[in-house]
């Protein structure tokens, strides 16, 4: 078969369940049901095998946050294809592109992240950051630190090491995890708060971490690991007490920082990385999504003066054939200078960041919303059927969120549902005139599915 964007929408639906297998997906349910079929997309603006133009309030998965259709990522990849389509930088050899992107990388971070190395996910990445980190220690002389603390409804990626450092029951469920990782309770003031403040309910969740490293022994602890705000868990924004406590705690003990800045890099939060938000002091950070805007598979692991000193004494054995791969940096490249030029990150945090949280902020009037939370250009709003009580629907969990989320399909509005949690983080790109489209239909869904 002749398989195009001509081809029927049914057919294609066909076609694709019948040898596709999707990620985090009941092949059996979709089967029935049908993709949707994306075929084009411009600006935050996709367009489906129907004809539909619909409003993508995700960014893809979090990651196009230059928004779509910028041709001149297509032709620097073109232009590096054509001139050194691989190589590797295995065994001290290297290339322009990396060397360039590497260079603008410890540019662009903070402080002493000045070495960066690279994978080709977010997941990959924090599999380099879990190795790295037991790495250094084992290089320190402290081979007994290996374990990393991470947090419940965290998501660090999919891969063995990514899915066990992240703390998604649904996925520690079909196989268990690898050794060596703890989790803790997570910062979700609405869910878990109780009868506490939320100053009281961050303090206490931070101190948790204490209580782990106590309980561990600290000279087992070798990192933390945490995403400034938790994304893919429903976008669960912490107190105002709890990362200068997890700071304190970390500083205190002497364990290694990793901020999964994957979601949060790359200006989503109104600084070029989310920890920058929140001061915190990351010994390593996890890049991927943004570094790109997701035109092409590229991530970094970027690493401060202190772990990559100790990590240079020694031959770390690890990497990946496509890690730095030429095409990917190159285009990687041109998305930073993009960005730059653009000034999209003062965009996000002086412009289109606070005008979406006012609009944001201002569905807390509907019935069905409670909690509304919102950092830069990544938003949540907790759905309930009583806002005082914090009360959660009675119907299995996520199926008012489905609902909600069908009804913005059926609007041409893709916002994600993690549970009973609706999200957003639309491309940085987005206008005010498309924020207030985007507020219009998530309006009118919420009405819908009430
Ligand atoms: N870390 C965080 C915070 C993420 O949100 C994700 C993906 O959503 C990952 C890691 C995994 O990245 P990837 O899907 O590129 O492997």
């Amino acid at each position: 078969t002749l398989i195009s964007t001509q081809t029927p929408t049914a057919e294609l639906q066909a076609l694709d369940s019948a040898h596709h297998m999707h990620p985090f997906t009941q092949g059996a349910g979709l089967a029935e049901k049908g993709a949707r079929v994306i075929t084009r997309a411009e600006g935050v603006w996709l367009t489906d095998s129907e004809g539909h133009r619909i409003l993508d309030a995700m960014a893809g998965l979090w990651c196009v946050n230059i928004g779509y259709g910028h041709d001149s990522l297509a032709e620097v990849a073109a232009q590096q294809m054509k001139e050194l389509p691989y190589y590797n930088t295995f065994f001290q050899t290297t290339h322009v592109p990396v060397i360039q992107l590497a260079n603008k990388l410890a540019e662009i971070a903070p402080g002493d992240l000045n070495h960066v190395f690279f994978a080709n996910s977010g997941s990959e990445a924090n599999d380099t950051n879990l190795r790295m980190v037991r790495a250094y220690w084992h290089a320190k002389g402290e081979p007994d630190r290996q374990v990393v603390i991470s947090r419940k409804n965290a998501y660090h990626g999919s891969t063995m090491a990514g899915m066990s450092l992240g703390g998604m029951a649904g996925m520690h469920s079909q196989g268990g995890i690898i050794q060596g990782i703890h989790h803790i309770n997570q910062p979700n003031y609405w869910l878990e708060g109780g009868d506490m403040t939320p100053e009281e309910f961050g303090l206490a969740r931070a101190r948790e971490l204490e209580d782990a490293i106590l309980e561990i022994g600290p000279e087992k602890v070798a990192a933390f690991i945490g995403e400034p705000v938790q994304g893919a868990g429903g976008v669960i924004v912490a107190p105002d007490t709890y990362w200068p406590e997890v700071q304190r705690i970390i500083d205190k003990y002497g364990i290694l920082f990793i901020s999964d800045e994957v979601i949060c890099g790359f200006g989503r939060t109104g600084n070029w990385f989310g920890f920058e938000y929140y001061g915190t002091k990351p010994d390593i950070i996890t890049t991927a999504k943004g570094l790109s805007s997701g035109y092409i598979p590229i991530a970094a692991s970027i690493v401060s003066d202190k772990v990559a000193s100790v990590i240079d004494t020694v031959e770390f054995n690890h990497g990946y054939t496509y890690s730095g791969h030429p095409v990917a940096a190159a285009v990687a490249l041109e998305n930073l200078r993009i960005m730059e030029d653009m000034n999209l990150v003062d965009y996000v945090k002086n412009d289109i960041a606070p005008y979406l949280a006012e609009q944001w902020h201002a569905l807390g009037d509907h019935p069905m919303v409670g909690d509304t939370k919102i950092v830069g250009m990544m938003a949540s709003l907790a759905l309930t059927p009583n806002k005082d009580t914090r009360a959660v629907f009675k119907s299995p969990a996520g199926t008012i969120g489905y609902m909600t989320r069908e009804c913005c399909f059926g609007n041409d509005l893709i916002m994600r549902h993690v549970g009973d949690r609706m999200v957003v983080s639309p491309p940085l790109v987005i206008t005010r005139d498309e924020v207030d489209e985007l507020i219009k239909r998530a309006r009118k869904s919420l009405d819908e599915a009430y």
